[in-house]
């Protein structure tokens, strides 16, 4: 980890709390950007088609409009001192926009390799950081020699507009393989065909970097996905101390090659060989990293607002084991939308975050449980005694 002295007169002027920060996207992530945000005095300003999205509820002022509208989100740029964006399949051309006439953090070049998988592995793979063997796939006919190359079974994902695991199949044979080709090629201009990796554990790491080029990162945290979903989140992760300095070695070394200013998430594959395979980058706070606004001595968030505002990086200390558990729309479906949560918050160290949305869709991630504890076994019990407590499974 690259130390954190304070700036010693760099070329970026602090931005201090009054500023305005613009926000492109009004999920639970710029929700919790935004009241980490207030609370540092700074105001927020956030572009989404829906006034009372999760973030607009909370925000000083909205601009209510598409994500793909390039005058809107240039006009977020105007009337801001720095623009961010918390979902990578927000509009490219829309953030280059906003960049045309303001600072966008992480810049909209990061913003085009995370949104576009195939961009994404060519980049990761170009400056050496380990992923699993991919193909490009355009044509029905590539089929057989790409999977000559990933060996089956394999994994095909579109290119663009995935994310929890939707738009991606297992295929253990060719015909399996031109199945999912002739479903998922009509969603993405072009497909990815890469290995399947049999990983023992996965991890996430979240590293900062400043505009003078500073780095911290926080604790790995071990992830738990069911359908392709984060269901729960464990940190520390409960891997060997190496494979967790790795993983930050990794995303600290992404940070700085993909020139990012702001957050970048890394999601890892750990392999049997105790090798880490990097699968995904996201250049924005990230669902794996909600456990540092209860468990950090900085949060995600505030540390957004610091790299975005010039001032300096906070502490990533951990000051608590912690797990985190995800609260689906599911939970609502079971109790009749009316989840126990008098319950899920009777065990000690246990926190609740609810995003705001509405409408409870099964699938659809409308908060969130942390539990702190002294040890993270206790954490993580206790995390999914809560969720089953407010799902009333027990
Ligand atoms: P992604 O949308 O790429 O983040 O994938 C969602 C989840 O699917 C991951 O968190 C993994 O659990 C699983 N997955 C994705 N790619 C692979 C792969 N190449 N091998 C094994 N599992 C994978």
């Amino acid at each position: 980890m690259a130390t954190n002295e304070p700036p010693a007169g760099g070329p970026e002027a602090p931005l201090l709390p009054g500023a305005w920060i613009g926000v492109v996207g009004g999920g639970q992530l710029g929700r919790m950007l935004t009241m980490e945000a207030r609370r540092m005095g700074y105001r927020v300003c956030v572009l989404d088609p829906d006034p009372a999205s999760p973030t607009g509820q909370l925000a000083d002022d909205r601009i209510v409009a598409a994500y793909t509208d390039a005058d809107a989100a240039r006009e977020l740029a105007e009337r801001t001192d720095v623009v961010t964006y918390e979902f990578e399949n927000v509009d490219a051309d829309a953030v280059a926009a906003a960049e045309s006439a303001g600072t966008v953090r992480p810049s909209s070049r990061v913003l085009r390799i995370a949104q576009h998988r195939l961009r994404e592995r060519v980049a990761l793979s170009d400056h050496g950081f380990p992923v699993a063997a991919f193909v490009p796939l355009r044509e029905e006919a590539e089929l057989e020699q790409g999977l000559r190359l990933t060996r089956a079974p394999a994994v095909m994902k579109t290119v663009t507009s995935g994310y929890d695991g939707k738009g991606q199949a297992v295929v253990k044979n060719l015909a399996e393989a031109k199945a999912a080709f002739r479903l998922l090629r009509p969603l993405s201009e072009a497909l990815l065909l890469e290995e399947f990796i049999p990983f023992t554990t996965e991890v996430s790491a979240i590293a900062a970097r400043d505009a003078v080029g500073r780095v911290v990162c926080f604790p790995p945290s071990e992830n738990i996905h069911v359908n392709g979903i984060l269901d729960v989140s464990i940190v520390p992760a409960r891997v060997p101390p190496e494979v967790s300095e790795a993983a930050v070695q990794l995303a600290s070394e992404i940070a700085e090659k993909l020139d990012v200013v702001g957050l970048i998430a890394v999601e890892m594959f750990l392999t049997g060989g105790g090798q880490l395979l990097v699968n995904e980058v996201a250049p924005r706070p990230h669902n794996s990293g909600h456990y540092t606004l209860d468990a950090c001595a900085t949060s995600q968030y505030e540390q957004l607002v610091r790299a975005l505002c010039n001032l300096p990086l906070g502490s990533v200390d951990l000051l608590s084991p912690v797990a985190m558990v995800n609260l689906l729309g599911d939970v609502w479906i079971e109790t009749g939308g009316r989840p126990h949560f008098d319950r899920a918050l009777s065990a000690p160290g246990v926190r609740l975050h609810l995003y705001g949305k509405a409408e409870a869709r099964a699938g659809r991630k409308m908060g969130h449980l942390t539990a702190v504890a002294p040890d993270v076994e206790t954490a993580l019990a206790r995390a999914l005694e809560a969720r089953d407590l407010a799902a009333g499974r027990r």
